[in-house]
């Protein structure tokens, strides 16, 4: 590059984030988490494609939903011509799979998912255009047993990461039949109140009503609460079942709060409604939702079967870890790997290679631009990394066939150096740092 212009940066697609190293410890705690939580339930992982026809998500989804209307990354394929769509959500994509590989055939599935999502969303705090979400599905359970097995799934995750203030909100929309009578009423109700209603809930009122339940707009929150409740017009087994569920919760002292105005955007959804919610995210403080959709799996085409799940908001729930835990200790490494010249160069990446050989973390010092770095540079650079002890290779040491090993860390010991034969390292470095008994070998620091 030979003119002085400097190259234009291009930066991140707006609302779509880097996640950068500070927080992949809390991520990697997140997801390990997560995923233990769900194998305790018996989940097992199933991964769809990011991309897929734009045609399953209208289906699924429903055409009158924010998400279908408005937030959806939707493109021509620019070599067939195809209609395709980034996923906005994981369950359209795990019922087209278990429907296609005929795992719904086989009895009754839990299975769980995690990974991008894309919706065309004014980013803000908490709302993002590229989003992660971890979510369960059930799918062949008919019961409310399963319902309330996957709240207390949530549960006991936010028990594990240390998250106190997240508070169940639980209500029952019922089935198709229940829903219309409903609609109806509620129709009636809102032309007879027409004048109080915003361009959207207009728009909405012989589409989806429900959805005007779901409504933000501050001034029509009264007309909102006097509306007439889904819940007051179930009947036989949508009562039962909703009782069902919360007797399982009653039992288990899970405390939740029936919620008459808690609706799904999607159109698939019946029955058990949940959302956890948080104060402590300013207003976009839903972490987890879900809901019964047995309807679904029968719209396309298969055999008739009863499904529930949720989905949780990675983001939100990193961004809760934050506030909760304190994450002020760097990510740290047994050891750090310091030398200079080239026969100890050539000797470090053996010995490197036979601690991690032997199950421990290691930093080998690579030169960087500034150069390979003096004794100095390099023991700032393993200080740095967080290491628990610095293994030192030079002239010295190659010649009488030695390292030094100081100790970085710990309460007493820091700056202690010892001359260890060279074969004699790893044993040295597994008894100074696994039989230490209370080191459990987990290098993230996070205490909530
Ligand atoms: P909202 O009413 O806030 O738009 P939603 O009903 O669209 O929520 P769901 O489709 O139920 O949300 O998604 C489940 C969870 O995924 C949400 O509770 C939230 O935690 C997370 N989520 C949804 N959209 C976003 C987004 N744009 N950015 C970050 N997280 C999101
Ligand atoms: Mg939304």
């Amino acid at each position: 590059m030979s003119d002085n212009k400097k190259p234009e940066k291009i930066t991140a697609v707006k609302g779509m984030n880097d996640i950068l190293p500070a927080d992949a410890p809390l991520w990697e705690l997140f997801e390990n988490t997560v995923h233990s939580v769900l194998k305790s339930y018996g989940f097992q992982k199933i991964v769809t494609p990011i991309v897929e026809d734009t045609a399953l998500f209208k289906r699924a989804i429903g055409a009158v939903t924010d998400i279908v209307e408005k937030e959806m990354y939707s493109f021509e394929d620019s070599m067939n011509g195809d209609a395709l769509t980034l996923r906005p959500e994981g369950t359209a994509g795990v019922v087209r799979s278990v429907i296609e590989h005929n795992l719904v055939y086989e009895g009754p599935r839990r299975v769980w998912y995690k990974g991008p999502m894309f919706r065309h969303e004014k980013p803000q705090r908490g709302r993002y255009r590229q989003f992660f979400q971890v979510g369960a599905e059930a799918i062949g359970f008919t019961g409310p047993d399963i319902d309330a097995e996957l709240i207390m799934l949530c549960r006991r995750l936010w028990d594990d990461l240390g998250l106190e203030n997240i508070a169940l909100e639980i209500n029952s929309i019922g089935d198709a039949a229940e829903r219309q009578r409903h609609r109806a009423d509620l129709i009636a109700y809102f032309e007879a109140n027409i004048d109080q209603l915003d361009t959207e809930a207009k728009n909405r009122l012989h589409a989806n009503p429900l959805r005007i339940l779901d409504s933000k707009n501050p001034a029509m929150q009264e007309l909102v609460n006097n509306a007439p409740k889904l819940l007051d017009y179930l009947e036989g087994e949508s009562v039962a079942h909703f009782e069902g569920v919360k007797r399982i919760l009653d039992h288990n002292n899970i405390p939740y709060k029936v919620n008459p105005r808690l609706v799904r955007g999607l159109d698939y959804y019946n029955r058990t409604v949940f959302e956890w919610v948080t104060t402590e995210l300013g207003s976009q403080g839903t972490v987890c939702a879900g809901g019964r959709y047995d309807p679904l799996i029968e719209s396309f085409g298969g055999k008739p079967t009863p499904a529930v799940g949720f989905a949780m908001g990675i983001e939100r729930l990193i961004e809760l870890m934050k506030q909760a835990g304190d994450m002020s200790e760097p990510a740290a490494c047994d050891v750090y790997m310091v030398h200079q010249g080239q026969a100890a160069q050539m000797q470090a990446f053996v010995l490197a290679e036979r601690i991690r050989d032997a199950g421990l973390d290691v930093v080998l010092h690579c030169a960087a631009a500034s150069g390979p770095g003096s004794f100095k540079t390099q023991m700032k650079k393993a200080d740095g990394a967080g290491a628990a002890f610095a293994v030192i290779l030079g002239d010295d040491e190659i010649a009488n066939n030695t390292a030094a090993v100081k100790a970085m860390r710990g309460k007493e010991g820091a700056g202690q150096q010892a001359s260890v034969a060279f074969d004699d390292v790893v044993d040295y470095l597994v008894g100074q740092i696994v039989g230490d008994h209370d080191h459990d070998h987990e290098h993230v620091h996070y205490h909530p």
